[in-house]
């Protein structure tokens, strides 16, 4: 038996509004494996935030249940706005958590150097956010993210604001980082090609309010590499998704 790494039943948001309230989310219930790489796909505004606000108990006003198999201290998240702290250096930024956990000051610098040699920033570690451009920022989000080595992930379009160039090697650097330390991870994305580079499946969600319309499992055998977007069997999957995604289609 596999073991349930999270959870999800009929879970659905309702926000407040001036003139009553909006259906935003759901409902909505799925399983994510330990282990597995999950990606939900869906257009803008069906209300991805949301659900991951929901994971990660910033909306704690929803209805339905969820259940992570993990403390709370071991899920990591990277948003799309970076989510890094503008009065702290990059180094500073990925000790901080670290610190959190308990290690000592020296330890959690040394560690968090680690992570920013691995994700290529270390030039830049006494920078400030401000100082890094939009790339590099992502790069800091996601070194935070992973130095304390999560055991759930929740990506939410991380690489929405950077461009396809610079997004294509991010997605190549974090298939690499997350085969290498098997994490569960669940991305939010409206890419279909980052969905499918980095999955074990995707969910495909509606507009607005998002429900999950179809679930694709994704064949290709790990380790994975960039070559693979080359392939007619991963256009094959992209056409696929396309299709069904197509707007006014439900
Ligand atoms: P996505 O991440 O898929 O783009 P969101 O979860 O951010 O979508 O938003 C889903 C829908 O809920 C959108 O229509 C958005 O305008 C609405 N929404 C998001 N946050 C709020 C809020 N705090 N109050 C009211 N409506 C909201
Ligand atoms: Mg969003």
């Amino acid at each position: 038996m596999v073991d349930i790494s999270v959870k999800a039943e009929d879970l659905s948001v309702h926000y407040p509004t001036k003139s009553g309230t909006f259906h935003a989310l759901g409902p909505i219930s799925f399983e994510i494996e330990q282990g597995e790489f999950v990606s939900i796909l869906g257009p803008s505004g069906c209300g991805k935030s949301t659900l991951a606000k929901v994971l990660t108990g910033i909306i704690q006003d929803y209805e339905g249940a969820f259940n992570v198999a993990a403390s709370i201290e071991t899920i990591s998240t990277v948003f799309q706005d970076y989510g890094v702290f503008p009065w702290k250096t990059a180094l500073e930024n990925v000790a901080f958590p670290l610190r959190e956990k308990g290690l000592d000051k020296s330890h959690a610098l040394e560690v968090a150097h680690t992570w920013l040699e691995r994700l290529r920033i270390d030039a830049f570690a006494d920078s400030y956010p401000f100082q890094l451009s939009g790339g590099m920022k992502q790069r800091l989000s996601i070194a935070r993210a992973l130095a304390t080595e999560p055991q759930f992930l929740i990506l939410d379009e991380p690489f929405a604001a950077i461009d396809t160039q610079l997004r294509e090697l991010l997605q190549e650097e974090l298939l690499e980082l997350q085969q290498s330390r098997n994490m569960t991870t669940l991305q939010f994305t409206h890419n279909y090609d980052e969905a499918i580079l980095l999955s074990d499946r995707i969910l495909l969600m509606s507009p607005s309010p998002a429900c999950l319309v179809e679930e694709i499992h994704i064949p290709f055998a790990r380790p994975r590499n960039a070559a693979l977007r080359e392939e007619s069997a991963f256009a094959d999957i992209r056409i696929r998704l396309r299709d069904i995604l197509r707007p006014g289609v439900k």
